[in-house]
């Protein structure tokens, strides 16, 4: 069973060192979080996760790291500043500011009253100003990316030259996105600051554009299998033409279930667009409209490919799976939450996280903390471990309390080390998810653990 609600998981994220509120001291900043110890690993092993299994074990992508401040025009001419907008309502009763397209059933949601004004667009892009100028010189406008997207499109070029790329191929990309969001919340899944995992799927124009939507949802299905999350809480949901972006003619959103607790229990985990060759057009000096005319004269570049069997020149395609980490391990963190009874009739909380997900893949208990002999023994083994996989010491408490908390971390391995290791040379490792104990000579225990942190299989990548 997973976290009944976000809350549940709110109060584990804090407790155990996962996720804080930012700026407490301050008093907090609506909808900003801080990743704490354990956070951060579990964000780089997400991240870490789809590098890999994207950019390492397929031939057909490449990854890339671009600037977060692009120079004004690419959101110019990628329709961003123009359309990216939310569109805004006030509530006339209670002067709430909601965002039209979430309201449900007409209903003010802080009051109930049903008398709105009428909806108007809201820019989301978040503005800053570039070097020492004055407040109003309209020339250092700059946006924070509100998509990741965009710095891939204009390095197309540069990607398919030096790695001398033909199509269909890809180009990936991690990275901080920002969006003024009118109404942000439910913890981690909708705030201004944000990481999105992005990759752009560049195809022929005649090639079957369904087919691949189809092809990155189901692929996109197996990875989040391989990070633990049951099917039965991810529903495929076909947006309709009314709420596409600008640029999609076909989406398919990837749904979790975050609101177990709701009627309507859906929200967005990902994305995955067909963006036709709105970008790569849209940034191109010769691409010419119906009348003739350049779209773009600000352009120095043409990001057109020349295809060599066709002798065609044509501006590719693009399919885009657009995942988002933070949403991605909420989802983790929720699917992975259960409660199990111990034999004191105490509840327990277990983080039954994919090994590879983990923060600590083991963590070294010493059963007595002030025998010195033994407290030497579980820091050397802690040491030996750790160039293979993360370990930790702890011998702040006694050992039920110390195995509990590692439950609730989601380490997979406790290894104990008691009287008996200093004369058989062997520990007690003891499994999260069964509780059962095995006694491991020290000199193997290095394999034994790499072997059953192995991660769940993902199937190897179908041919396109
Ligand atoms: P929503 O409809 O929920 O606002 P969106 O359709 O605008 O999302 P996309 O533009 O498709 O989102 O962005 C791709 C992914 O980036 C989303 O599926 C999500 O995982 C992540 N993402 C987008 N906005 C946010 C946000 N404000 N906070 C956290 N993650 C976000």
């Amino acid at each position: 069973m997973p976290a009944p609600n976000i809350d549940t998981i709110v109060s584990l994220a804090k407790r155990r060192g996962f996720v804080f509120p930012s700026s407490e001291v301050y008093g907090g900043l609506g909808s900003a979080w801080d990743y704490g110890p354990l956070g951060v690993e579990l964000c780089n092993n997400v991240k870490q996760s789809w590098w890999r299994w994207l950019v390492y074990e397929r031939d057909d992508i490449e990854g890339i790291d671009s600037s977060i401040i692009l120079n004004r025009l690419v959101w110019k001419y990628s329709g961003h500043e123009a359309t990216f907008n939310d569109w805004l309502i006030d509530c006339r009763k209670c002067k709430g500011r909601f965002r039209a397209d979430k309201i449900v059933d007409n209903k003010c949601p802080s009051c109930g009253a049903s008398d709105w004004t009428e909806a108007r667009p809201f820019n989301t892009m978040l503005q800053t100003k570039l070097g020492a100028v004055a407040d109003d010189d309209p020339t250092a406008l700059a946006y924070l990316r509100p998509e990741t997207a965009q710095g891939i499109f204009i390095n197309f070029l540069n990607v398919q030259t030096t790695l001398r790329r033909k199509l269909p191929f890809g180009i990936a990309q991690i990275g901080k996105s920002f969006r003024n969001e009118v109404t942000p919340g439910n913890f981690i899944l909708r705030t201004r600051e944000f990481e999105q995992m992005e990759m752009e799927y560049f195809v022929s124009p005649t090639d079957e554009h369904w087919k691949f939507v189809d092809y990155w949802v189901e692929q996109y299905l197996e990875w989040f299998s391989s990070l633990g999350l049951n099917r039965e809480n991810l529903y495929l949901y076909e947006v309709p033409e009314e709420e596409r972006a600008h640029y999609s003619k076909r989406t398919v959103d990837i749904m979790y279930r975050y609101f177990p607790e709701r009627e309507k229990p859906w929200e967005e985990l990902m994305g995955i667009a067909w963006r036709t060759d709105f970008d790569l057009s849209a940034h191109s000096k010769n691409k010419l409209d119906a009348e003739g005319k350049r779209i773009n004269p600000d352009s120095t570049e043409d990001l057109s490919y020349f295809d060599e069997p066709t002798k065609q020149r044509f501006y590719p395609h693009v399919i885009e799976p657009a995942a988002g980490v933070n949403r991605t391990v909420l989802a983790v963190l929720m699917d992975a939450y259960s409660e199990k009874t111990n034999d004191k009739g105490e509840t327990r909380v277990i983080l039954k996280l994919s090994p590879q997900l983990a923060p600590i893949k083991a963590a070294i208990l010493p059963l007595a903390k002030n025998k010195p002999e033994i407290v030497g023994m579980a820091k050397a083994i802690k040491r030996s471990l750790q160039p293979v996989l993360r370990a930790v010491y702890d011998d702040t408490g006694g050992i039920g309390k110390l195995y509990a908390r590692q439950d609730e971390i989601g380490t997979p391995f406790c290894v104990t080390v008691d009287h008996q290791s200093l004369e058989d040379e062997a520990v007690t490792v003891r499994d999260r998810d069964t509780w059962e104990q095995e006694r491991i000579k020290v000199s193997d225990l290095a394999e034994h653990l790499q072997k059953r942190l192995k991660p769940y299989p993902v199937p190897a990548p179908e041919a396109i």
